[in-house]
């Protein structure tokens, strides 16, 4: 009998260990466009024909190679990144392998032209079965180009296994944006069959992602930026009313390599919460950063997968990242009330984000406690992860006597009705009270405007809001664009107890408000909530409805600084865990904090 054994010669080995490296065209193109991130090019260009079948070609500004250095770079675990196994532990480049030209040399032909800034000559090798067929001195430009034609021209199997043009045109533009948003102070273009398809200058992540995306996107994005010791996340986020029905624009990066998580995703899906549509997906360019010590990127062979030291700090951190920026974005429109409604009007009033609005975000006491800098240090242990995640998790709903009671804060509760806890009043702004496993601190006005919320959602189920008539009505006068849209609110805002008649002319007159809810300033609540119903890029009713009963929840509420009676804060206390969401306002911040009995005992020790 014949040996059946035998060992395969080195070329077909090569070629089966390539095929791991480079699977299909978009392979070469990530790996090439990471090399060239890696030479701190400022500029690169891709270029692809046939849906690079027959040709990637990634050029670039970079550091360029010396003549050796350009020979030796096709050798398998040739890289100029790793000098001992230590290093490997501490990876910051993008590549350290070794592998990819290699690689790309076992299984297609290559031409490579490479100078580096310093000299005058470069040096223009080609390849073919891994094999240098010419080298030569040449004339060209500083940086590297290095050219893969015909893919698996010398594996047939494989190249049959390629998809049509339109996929894997698709694969290539996937790996081309990765790194395009991971590195927006580098310019970038893509070329397909002669016609650019992408030319994206260098510029802030804000700019990468609108130049990318579309300049729908300028005004949909919610800043994230969250540093510790231990973990930075930082990016953009899209506001609620972004989602889309699939899941094609989530972008996630530890340390700027693309990586895909679901558990990741999950974390971000749940920080969203209740302000998502059931079954929609929120847009994100998110950037993990972390000491490469605390991950290893080796877990999968194309690199897209990631393990952490401690994959749950890492989930708690990004959905707490994720909650106050959305937060944030949401508490805007509420810090400016105030204003005058033809100033609410103007874009810098309008969009979130300023540095000052960011600051009153974050003085708000409650928040600071839990979005703190260097918090990650404190969840740094699994059993006090446990108690972070109670900020979210932990919201015993307490059924009452007073269930139902949904009147204003300032009804006074029958004087023979014992109160269920003691309340505490702190800066006017925080209650302090009992709760069954500990205590509580509640934001007085996020709770009452969750409490009002509820009730004015309430509103469109059958409950209408009671009415108040008014003796001189008030007049209401819109730009002539918006007379349409306001008629077309008005069956809502009657159920919200704002009674309105067209007058004609694009004026209306206000004939009655919610009798709950006396406002002097009704109109101009009237003129507010148009603009912000204006503002919803979805028009579908029940976003208007949702965003009317927001916008009024925020105006009626408490503010921080008003003193409660204590009746007023019982009342408040037992209509909060009646809500349906007590724990979490919706703008997606926490409104009370807990302090659990076992919190309470490990600090005490009885
Ligand atoms: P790795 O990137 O894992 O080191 P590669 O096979 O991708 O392995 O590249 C081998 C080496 O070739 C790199 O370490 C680098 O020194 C050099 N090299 C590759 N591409 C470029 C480039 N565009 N500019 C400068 N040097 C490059
Ligand atoms: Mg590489």
């Amino acid at each position: 009998m014949p040996n059946s054994i035998h060992v395969l010669p080195v070329h077909i080995a090569n070629q089966i260990a390539a095929g791991e490296v480079i699977q299909r065209p978009s392979s070469a193109v990530k790996e090439l466009l990471e090399n060239a991130v890696d030479a701190g090019a400022t500029d690169i260009q891709l270029v692809i024909e046939d849906a690079g079948k027959s040709l990637v070609q990634v050029i670039d500004n970079g550091k360029g190679m010396g003549a050796e250095d350009a020979v030796n770079c096709f050798q398998r675990h040739a890289t100029s990144k790793i000098g001992e196994i230590e290093d490997l532990f501490r990876i910051k480049t993008m590549g350290f392998r070794g592998e990819a030209l290699a690689s790309i040399a076992a299984v297609a032909q290559v031409a490579l032209k490479t100078r580096p800034h310093d000299q005058e000559l470069g040096t223009a090798i080609e390849l073919e079965n891994s094999v240098i067929t010419s080298t030569a001195s040449c004339a060209c430009s500083a940086g590297t180009s290095i050219s893969m034609k015909n893919l698996f021209f010398n594996v047939p199997a494989r190249r049959n296994f390629l998809k049509s043009n339109t996929v894997e045109l698709r694969h290539i533009t996937d790996e081309f944006l990765h790194v395009a948003l991971a590195f927006p102070e580098v310019s970038f273009s893509m070329t397909s069959n002669g016609q650019e398809s992408y030319h994206l200058d260098k510029g802030t992540l804000k700019q990468r992602i609108v130049q990318v995306m579309g300049n729908s996107y300028a005004s949909r994005l919610v800043q994230v930026e969250e540093k510790t010791d231990y973990l930075n996340v930082t990016g953009f986020i899209g506001k609620p009313d972004t989602a889309r029905k699939t899941r094609g624009e989530q972008y996630l990066f530890v340390n700027r390599r693309f990586i895909r998580s679901a558990y990741l995703n999950h974390a971000i899906v749940t920080a969203y919460e209740e302000l998502l549509p059931q079954g929609s997906f929120p847009f994100f360019v998110l950037f993990i950063e972390l000491d490469p010590a605390h991950i290893d990127i080796n877990v999968h062979p194309t690199k897209q997968e990631i393990k952490f030291d401690d994959d749950k700090i890492v989930y708690a951190f990004i959905k707490s990242a994720i909650r106050h920026a959305l937060a944030q974005f949401s508490i805007a429109p509420a810090l400016d009330f105030e204003l005058d409604p033809s100033i609410q009007q103007l874009d810098a009033v309008s969009k979130p984000f300023t540095a000052d609005q960011q600051q009153q975000a974050r003085s708000g006491g409650l928040y600071k406690t839990f979005v703190d800098r260097h918090q990650a240090h404190r969840i740094e242990s699994s059993s006090n992860l446990k108690n972070w995640k109670d900020f979210f998790e932990t919201a015993p709903k307490e059924t009452s006597a007073q269930q139902g009671d949904l009147e204003g804060l300032t009804v006074t509760a029958p004087m023979d009705s014992p109160p269920l806890h003691s309340c505490l009043h702190v800066q006017k702004t925080y209650i302090v009270t009992e709760a069954a496993d500990g205590v509580r601190l509640i934001h007085h006005q996020l709770a009452h405007q969750q409490i009002l919320f509820e009730k004015f959602n309430k509103a469109w189920e059958g409950a209408p809001i009671p009415i108040q008539r008014a003796l001189f009505p008030q007049a209401i006068h819109t730009a002539p664009s918006d007379e349409q849209l306001l008629e077309s609110i008005r069956p809502d805002l009657l159920q919200m107890g704002y009674e309105l008649e067209s007058f004609g002319k694009n004026s209306f007159l206000l004939n009655g408000t919610p009798a709950d809810h006396p406002n002097e300033n009704s109109a101009a609540i009237i003129e507010m909530i148009l603009e912000d119903v204006k503002d919803a890029t979805s028009k579908l009713h029940s976003a208007y409805r949702e965003r009317i009963a927001k916008a009024l929840a925020r105006k009626h509420a408490v503010r921080p600084g008003t003193s409660l009676t204590a009746t007023e804060m019982h009342s408040l206390v037992e209509q909060l865990f009646n809500c349906k969401q007590s724990k979490i306002h919706f703008d997606g911040r926490p409104i009370y904090m807990q302090i659990g009995n076992q919190q309470l005992y490990d600090v005490f020790g009885s």
